[in-house]
C-alpha cells in the first residue's frame, strides 16, 4: 500500500533504502534541504556529517584525550527510529543498495570514517574511550506519542515503577523513552503503518552534542597521617573546624593523581577513616582513588606504569608532611570494588595515650587486661548522634595491654573489631559504652580520656597480592 503523497527522502536514502523498486513512491529532498528525509532526518547525508565530524574535531581538540582508538554510540531520534519501522512495512518494494541493513548500522558506517580522519582516533569495538554523539528533533514527538499510546495504550499505563525511573512527563503521563518503544517497534505491522503520516517532512536539521568518556582509572594505595588536625575528607571535618580548600588526606593524595592523569572527577575511598585528631601510622590505611574522564593515561601503559606510579607517590609524598603513600597500584574495576567489601572483619591495632583525673595503681592497670577477648556493647556515641543512628552495637576488643607512663598517665594498645569506637571506649561516654577501659580500672570518681590516639595497623592485604606481582613483573 503506498500513500497518495510521496515519501519526501534525500538523496542518500533515495539510492541506499528507496532503490528502483520505491521510485515511484518518493520524492527527492533538496540537498540543501536534506533534512526533509522522512527517513534519516538528514543525518546521513555528506554534508551533515562533515558539519559533525568538524565539531567533533574541534571539540577534542578543545579538550584532547591521549587515546589511539574509540568506540562510537549514536542516540538517534526516537522518531527516526519509529520511521525507519513504518517506512519498512509500508514500502516492500524498496530495493535500493542498502535497503537491508538495519539504519544504525548504516548510520555508524557513515561516520566512523569521516570521525577517524577528523579525531586522527581509530575507531574500534574495544576502547577505553567512548564517544556518544546524540542527534535530536522534536517535530514529532507529540504525535508519535499520540500514535503509540492509541495503537498500544498498555505501554502507556501509569505505574509506581515508572515514575521512579522518571519515565513520565510533568503531567503524569509516561514519556516515549526507548526502550518502551523497543517494546512496540516490532508490533508495528503493515496495517498499522498504513495509518501513520508517514510523509510528513522534518522542518529542520537535527540538533546534535557530543560526550567523549573515557573508562574510570582506578589507583589503589595505603596512607599515613602523621598531623593531629588533618582531616580524611574535607566533609569528614569536625563541624567546629573550619573547612580549608586542599587540607584533608583525600585532597592531598588525589590532587596530584588529577593533575598528572588530567581527571574530570575524582572520588577517594578509604576502608574506614580515623577523626581528624587521630594519627594513622605503620602501613597505612587502604584507600583507592578513581580517576573520572582522564585526559592522559598513556603513562599508565604496562611498560611505563611502574615508573610513573613511583612518579606519583613521590609527587604526593613530597607536597606534605602530613601525608604519606605507598604500594601504589593500578586495579580493574572489580578488584577497586572490593575495598567496600568485609569492612566488619578487619582488625585494627590503636595506641591510645590515656590520662586519668585520679592516681592508677600498676595492679589495676593490669588487672583490667585480664579479660582476653573482651566483648562490649556500644550505643551511638554521642558525638556522632547528629549523623548516625541509635544502635547498640556489640564489638570485640581482641586484645588490651596497658603500660604505665607515670601516676596519671598511662598507654593503652589494643586490636578491636573493625567499627569499634575507641574514644568511648576508653571513657565509657557517659555510660554508653560496656564495659569502658573507665569501668576496667574502676574509675568511678574521677575521669579516663585518651589524650592522643594512633591508628599503627589495619588488617588488609591492599592493594591485592596479585596486582602487586603483576607489575613487580613487568618491572
Ligand atoms: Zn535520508
Amino acid at each position: 500500500m503506498t500513500s497518495a503523497a510521496p515519501l519526501p527522502l534525500c538523496s542518500v536514502c533515495a539510492r541506499q533504502s528507496a532503490g528502483e523498486g520505491g521510485k515511484d513512491s518518493i520524492r527527492v529532498a533538496a540537498e540543501e534541504a536534506s533534512f526533509e528525509c522522512a527517513l534519516c532526518f538528514g543525518i546521513l547525508h555528506p554534508s551533515f556529517i562533515d558539519e559533525v565530524s568538524k565539531a567533533a574535531e574541534a571539540h577534542l581538540a578543545s579538550c584532547p584525550y591521549d587515546a589511539t582508538s574509540f568506540i562510537l554510540a549514536l542516540n538517534l531520534p526516537t522518531s527516526q527510529t519509529l520511521r525507519e519501522q513504518i517506512i519498512k512495512k509500508r514500502f516492500p518494494s524498496f530495493n535500493g543498495i542498502l535497503a537491508d541493513i538495519p539504519f544504525k548500522v548504516r548510520n555508524i558506517n557513515a561516520y566512523l570514517n569521516k570521525l577517524q580522519q577528523a579525531s586522527g582516533l581509530r575507531p574500534t569495538l574495544m576502547s577505553d574511550l567512548q564517544l556518544t554523539i546524540t542527534f535530536e528533533n522534536d517535530d514529532f514527538l507529540e504525535t508519535d506519542t499520540e500514535f503509540l499510546r492509541r495503537a498500544f495504550p498498555h505501554e502507556f499505563r501509569s505505574g509506581k515503577k515508572r515514575r521512579q525511573n522518571g519515565e513520565e512527563n510533568g503531567n503524569g503521563e509516561p514519556e516515549l523513552t526507548k526502550n518502551r518503544l523497543q517494546n512496540m517497534l516490532g508490533r508495528v505491522d503493515e496495517k498499522l503503518a498504513s495509518t501513520f503520516p508517514v510523509e510528513k517532512a522534518p522542518s529542520r536539521p537535527c540538533k546534535f552534542s557530543f560526550a567523549f568518556e573515557r573508562d574510570p582509572v582506578y589507583i589503589a594505595g595505603r596512607y599515613c597521617k602523621y598531623s593531629r588536625s588533618l582531616p580524611q575528607s574535607p566533609w569528614s571535618a569536625e563541624e567546629d573546624t573550619p573547612l580549608i580548600p586542599g587540607h584533608s588526606v583525600s585532597e592531598k593524595v588525589t590532587g596530584p593523581m588529577a593533575k598528572l592523569l588530567g581527571s574530570t572527577e575524582t572520588r577517594f575511598v578509604a576502608s574506614g577513616r580515623e577523626d581528624i585528631d587521630v594519627r594513622m601510622l605503620g602501613e597505612g590505611r587502604p584507600f583507592v582513588v578513581h580517576l573520572i574522564n582522564c585526559r592522559n593515561t598513556q603513562t599508565l601503559r604496562p611498560d611505563r606504569r611502574v615508573e610513573t606510579l613511583s612518579a606519583l607517590r613521590e609527587a604526593i609524598n613530597k607536597s606534605s608532611v602530613d601525608v604519606a603513600v605507598s604500594e601504589l597500584a593500578l586495579l580493574s574495576r572489580e578488584v577497586a570494588e572490593q575495598l567496600s567489601m568485609g569492612q566488619e572483619d578487619k582488625k585494627k591495632l590503636y595506641t591510645a595515650y590515656c590520662y586519668s583525673t585520679l592516681p592508677i595503681d600498676n595492679a589495676v592497670l593490669k588487672a583490667a587486661t585480664r579479660t582476653q577477648p573482651l566483648e562490649i556493647i556500644q550505643k551511638t556515641p554521642v558525638r556522632v548522634m547528629k549523623r548516625r543512628a541509635l544502635l547498640d552495637r556489640p564489638r570485640s576488643i581482641y586484645t588490651l595491654e596497658t603500660m604505665p607512663v607515670d601516676e596519671h598517665h598511662f598507654l593503652v594498645r589494643m586490636e578491636t573489631q573493625a567499627g569499634t569506637y575507641i574514644k568511648e571506649f576508653v571513657h565509657g561516654d557517659f555510660g554508653r559504652t560496656r564495659p569502658s577501659l573507665a569501668d576496667l580500672i574502676g574509675c568511678e570518681k574521677g575521669e579516663v580520656d585518651i589524650v592522643e590516639l594512633d591508628v599503627e595497623r589495619v588488617d588488609l592485604v591492599w592493594p591485592p597480592v596479585d596486582t602487586r606481582k603483576k607489575d613487580e613483573k613487568k618491572k
